[in-house]
């Protein structure tokens, strides 16, 4: 039995081979830091009766461990096959290469973002994305924020501080992370006049609300729930009539917001932005990464008087964008020049167009070498059909038929375990459980080998 004298000093241990190793590899200072860390409860071990040298032995193995750990970040790639598409919690959008590409350069170089190259004078940050707005919605001016939170708070406050804003009660959405209509409307100084109810809101009940104190009529799309059975609602083009006869803008917040006509991806059909604009909303607001499939960010289209008000507004500065997500986002929307080829380039809507036959042989030929590396664990895998959701409050209630693999093991809590095992690999696996086994819907999987590579590190 060796004690205290079996373990090297800090100096004696950075100076052999595996020290020296480590220290090049992970720097000195958190080397020496996980090694102080190491032998202080190798020393309290010790008192406690453990074997110095036997210790000593395991010490290179255990600080490899730690320091690898600790250069992990928790932000590292993983692998959504959760059936959610654009699913917030896991970023939403992925960019397409053009899009990454233009962020990178945006990153590593000086760029013309408030610089006008033609005559050397100032520009505007939001001059790179303008144009293109415009051309692909028909709207006559465009503003780009933070987020589409941003965007509504924002016009909110510009067409409305210290009047009143008449909603549909059966449009008072709560959004994730505590983005509520009402709250949102409060913190930008205007005060709600709710109209109808929850199930039916008609023409009448907006007209009736109208007074000298309305500053606008707001209409938002119910992104997570569908109000269905005895309901009436509003329709866009008959509001802005409305808004137009009593002389108060119309602000239309899209949520998802698409540019592109989901249902030749046999997905339901929502109005894209174009037709938005073109029902005649005074301003229409929606996401950078939902459907459109950029980085986050709020989109604001409409009137050119009101997109100047809204420029002006102080709170624009708080929410603008920065140079490498306006350098993403110009490159996204210039794909949209491009629909033959929009798909295949999009990541989003590849996802979507998947058919459900070619995930379906997919999972097919990954059943047997999942299978075969989880069965050391006691788990099983064979393909099976699931269904996907685009996610981020698109269609909430439609599921895409999709396939994927079905992992089972024996206990209650098999799916669990799992589920936390696969969390926790150099690339993580995300999938969700349903019915006593770990689904992975391949949907958003394009390479088989990303799956079959980052379980080989089980
Ligand atoms: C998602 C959503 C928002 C918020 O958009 P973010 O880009 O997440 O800030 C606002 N309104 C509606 C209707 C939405 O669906």
């Amino acid at each position: 039995m060796s004690g205290f004298r079996a373990l090297p000093s800090a100096d004696q241990f950075l100076s052999s081979e595996a020290g020296r190793a480590l220290a090049e590899a992970h720097g000195r200072t958190p080397t020496l830091a996980a090694l102080r860390a190491r032998l202080d409860a190798m020393r309290a071990a010790i008192r406690d009766g453990a074997d110095g040298a036997a210790l000593a032995a395991g010490l290179p193995e255990l600080l490899a461990a730690d320091l690898g750990a600790a250069a992990r970040s928790a932000l590292r790639p993983a692998l959504n096959l959760t059936g959610t598409v654009l699913h917030t919690n896991l970023g939403r959008a992925i960019l397409a290469e053009e899009a990454a590409k233009a962020a990178l350069a945006a990153m590593r170089n000086p760029l013309a973002l408030e610089f006008d190259l033609e005559s050397g004078g100032r520009g505007q940050r939001d001059d790179h994305l303008r144009g293109l707005l415009r051309e692909l919605t028909g709207a006559e001016d465009a503003a780009v924020v933070n987020n589409n939170a941003a965007a509504v708070l924002i016009a909110l406050n510009a067409l409305g501080q210290g009047r009143e804003a008449i909603v549909s009660r059966g449009e008072l959405i709560e959004i994730g992370g505590a983005f509520r209509m009402p709250d949102i409307m409060a913190r930008a100084g205007v005060r709600l006049v709710e109209v109808g109810t929850t199930n039916r809101t008609h023409p009448r009940d907006y007209e009736d609300a109208i007074t000298p104190e309305t500053g606008l009529i707001l209409k938002v799309h119910t992104s997570n729930y569908r109000i269905e059975g005895f309901t009436a609602e509003v329709e866009a083009p008959r509001l802005a009539e409305i808004a137009r006869r009593a002389g108060v803008p119309l602000l239309n917040d899209l949520g998802s917001g698409s540019l592109a006509d989901l249902s030749i991806y046999g997905l339901r059909r929502e109005p894209t932005v174009a037709e938005a604009v073109a029902e005649g909303a005074d301003l229409v607001t929606f996401s950078g990464d939902k459907l459109l499939g950029g980085p986050q960010a709020g989109f604001i289209l409409g009137r050119k008087d009101l997109i100047a008000a809204i420029n002006k507004n102080p709170l624009k500065r708080a929410v603008r964008l920065d140079k490498i997500r306006i350098a993403a986002l110009e490159a996204t929307l210039r794909l949209y020049r491009d629909p033959e080829r929009l798909t295949r380039r999009l990541p989003t809507l590849r996802f979507l167009a998947r058919p459900q036959a070619e995930i379906r042989a997919q999972a097919e030929r990954l059943a047997p070498q999942v299978g075969g590396l989880l069965a050391g664990l006691g788990y099983g895998a064979r393909a099976a059909d699931c269904a996907s959701q685009i996610g981020s409050g698109a269609s909430p209630t439609d599921a895409i038929p999709s396939a994927g693999l079905r992992l089972t093991g024996r206990g209650g809590d098999a799916p669990d375990r799992l589920a936390a095992l696969l969390r926790r690999l150099p690339r993580p696996i995300i999938g969700h459980i349903h019915d006593g086994a770990l689904i992975l819907d391949l949907r958003c999987l394009e390479r088989d080998a990303d799956l079959l590579e980052a379980l080989e590190a089980l």
